[in-house]
């Protein structure tokens, strides 16, 4: 209860920026006893509603007057287990920096910082604020590494971001709490100020507007005060849960301290006469983790930039991923997902548990292939390559990159281990899922939950590409095979080349 008041009351300054004192308080409601003429179904009173559910979320919603626009009142609605999932975060993004999170029942400080947070995020909400899901990619990376610098400023200018806990920070950092968990930040008090702060010289709602904008192009080149909507498939800055200006090196932070965790959760998930459902519950929790940070690095493929402007501002509002940062997505693929991640295989674990970690290292870089590999991301590189031309990542260099890592073995002659071998059958079932599509997949495509139009391969160059592809890759693997003295890479090599003979000729 009290830090669900504090998160309330964390808003207060940034009223006080914006001209009010004491204008948002939160207080216990009184029980019947002490007023019995209080209601929540009272219009005037809002709240903060606990509802004993095992649901894990909370939400934050408002009733706004449609003539004014004034939010009249709001009920945000908080299940229980919302706790279950900050527990999980936070033992994953954060157990590597904070001993505290190594347990599976946090001390009540902790969790009470927890709720705070996700407190002030919902009543953000009730504000009138939505999410700002690009706020969090305007601070450098190393930022986010350097003790004074985020414990000062917080890993994220705005609470409303989806960025959860500072899972940049390494060990050696030494960085506290302060520069750990999300709080309201610069961008949130601008917009307390944008949408509250009383503008006496106004006489009317028109000439408001006009020192808004005023407001708005004084901040348009500060990164601090981005935002970028949720829901924006394109722009490798807007996704859920990434946090700092480059998801390369965020992601390689995070991976590092995803490997200090793993050894560990046998012991930290340890209680008393219990099975090893919580050691399943957080190992699952990794994977997830890391799958996380696999997306986020491969939005830089055929990543559009969107930054939302007036037409009164200057500059393009959609810019082209770099060829160089794309380059660098692709390196960070074949390091971090196409080689075979090892120190997610943890016999202690496994033993425990049962999980299969073939299927656990494929799942993952099937989850890496799908999004680098679908007829949107290369429909959207032919239209990067017609527009900017050579200084585009082209589905050419994409085609180049994958061979290169997923084939390491093949100029080498080298045996072709388990992992890598299931990998090699993905990606070539990839290709002939794209080039033969199944009829029933037909008409609309589902992309990471957005629904696009499906992409017409027949009309551009991503089938001659991939067939011109497939042919290479064709004769490479016969090559290969014909001289591999391994048995399990030879069959394996033959029925890559049965199956590219299929795709080229499908009967
Ligand atoms: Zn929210």
């Amino acid at each position: 209860m009290p830090y669900l008041i504090q998160g309330i009351n964390d808003w207060q300054g940034a009223f006080e920026k914006a001209g009010f004192k004491n204008a948002i308080m939160g207080k216990v409601a009184p029980t019947w006893e002490e007023d019995s003429t209080w209601s929540l179904e009272d219009a005037r009173n809002s709240g903060i509603i606990y509802k004993p559910s095992p649901v894990q979320n909370a939400y934050g919603p408002s009733t706004t007057d449609p003539r004014s626009g004034e939010i009249i009142e709001s009920h945000i609605g908080w299940f229980h287990n919302v706790m279950e999932l900050l527990r999980n975060w936070y033992m994953i993004q954060a157990g590597a920096i904070d001993p505290r999170a190594r347990k599976m029942v946090f001390d009540d400080e902790l969790m009470g910082q927890l709720i705070r947070f996700v407190s002030s995020h919902e009543v953000g909400h009730t504000l009138g604020l939505p999410h700002n899901f690009g706020s969090s990619s305007g601070v450098p990376v190393e930022n986010l590494r350097n003790k004074a610098w985020v414990e000062a400023n917080g890993h994220t200018p705005s609470i409303m971001d989806y960025a959860r806990f500072n899972y940049v920070a390494q060990p050696e950092d030494n960085i506290s709490a302060a520069g750990i968990y999300p709080r309201i930040g610069d961008y949130d008090k601008w917009a307390i100020e944008w949408g509250y702060k009383l503008l006496p010289d106004a006489a009317t709602a028109e000439d408001e507007v006009a020192i808004l904008d005023k407001w708005v192009d004084a901040k348009a080149a500060d990164k601090r005060y981005y935002y970028g909507r949720q829901g924006q498939p394109d722009d490798p800055r807007d996704q859920s849960e990434c946090i700092g200006d480059n998801a390369m090196k965020a992601s390689a932070y995070g991976i590092k301290n995803l490997q200090r965790i793993v050894p560990n959760l046998p012991v930290w998930t340890k209680q008393a006469n219990e099975d090893y459902s919580d050691l399943n519950e957080i190992y699952g929790e990794v994977v997830g983790q890391f799958r996380r940070y696999i997306g986020h690095v491969c939005y830089n493929f055929g990543g559009i930039y969107e930054t939302l402007k007036k037409n009164n501002q200057s500059g393009d509002v959609y810019e082209f991923v770099s060829r160089a940062t794309q380059k660098e997505a692709a390196d960070f693929i074949n390091k971090q997902v196409f080689t075979t991640p090892t120190w997610l295989i943890n016999k202690a674990i496994s033993g425990k548990t049962g999980v299969n970690s073939t299927s656990t290292i494929l799942a993952l870089q099937e989850a890496a292939l799908s999004r680098m590999l679908n007829t949107n991301t290369m429909n959207k590189m032919l239209n990067a390559e017609a527009s900017i031309g050579n200084q585009a990542y082209t589905i050419s260099d994409l085609l180049g990159d994958l061979k290169q890592s997923i084939f390491t073995e093949l100029p080498g002659k080298k045996p072709i281990d388990i992992y890598r071998r299931n990998l090699q059958k993905a990606y070539v079932e990839r290709l002939g899922n794209i080039i033969n599509p199944s009829p029933a997949s037909g008409g609309i495509t589902i992309f990471f939950g957005n629904t696009s139009p499906s992409v017409d391969t027949k009309k551009s160059d991503i089938l001659s590409y991939l067939k011109g592809h497939c042919r290479e890759l064709k004769i490479q693997t016969d090559a290969a095979a014909a001289s591999s003295s391994d048995k399990a890479t030879k069959y394996h090599l033959q029925d890559l080349s049965d199956r590219l003979k299929k795709i080229l000729d499908p009967k």
